[in-house]
C-alpha cells in the first residue's frame, strides 16, 4: 500500500484530504508545519507527501526543499490555493513533483498522487 503524510496547519483539511485518501492510500501520519513535515519524513518514510504551502514555523517551500535534501526521490505534491501562483514556482523551483488545488476535488486529488508515482 502507497504511504502518504499529509502536511497542513489546518486540521480542518487534514481531515478532509485524509477522508479522501483513504481507500486508496495508507494515511501514515499527518503534520502541522514544515518543521514537522521534515522530522515525520525521516521517521515514517512515505512514498507520498502531501504538502501545504503556507504554513506557520517553516512553510511548505522550505520544508519540500529540505525533504528533497534527504532524499532527492521523494515525491511531494503541493496543495495550493488560487492566488499562490508565485509560491507554487518556488515550490517548483524547491523540488515539487506536483500539486493539488483547494478546495479538493476527491478525483482529481488521487489522480495528482497517482501521477506523481507514475514517474
Ligand atoms: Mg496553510
Amino acid at each position: 500500500m502507497v504511504k502518504v503524510l499529509i502536511v497542513d496547519d489546518s486540521e480542518f483539511m487534514r481531515k478532509l484530504l485524509r477522508k479522501i485518501l483513504e481507500g486508496h492510500f495508507t494515511v501514515v501520519g499527518e503534520a502541522e508545519n514544515g518543521v514537522e513535515a521534515v522530522q515525520k519524513f525521516m521517521e515514517l518514510k512515505p512514498d507520498v507527501v502531501t504538502m501545504d504551502i503556507i504554513m506557520p514555523i517553516k512553510n511548505g517551500i522550505s520544508a519540500t526543499a529540505e525533504i528533497k535534501k534527504v532524499n532527492p526521490q521523494a515525491k511531494v505534491v503541493m496543495c495550493t490555493s488560487v492566488g499562490q501562483e508565485e509560491k507554487m514556482k518556488q515550490a517548483i523551483k524547491a523540488g515539487a513533483d506536483g500539486y493539488i488545488t483547494k478546495p479538493y476535488q476527491a478525483p482529481k486529488v488521487i489522480e495528482a498522487i497517482q501521477e506523481v508515482l507514475r514517474r
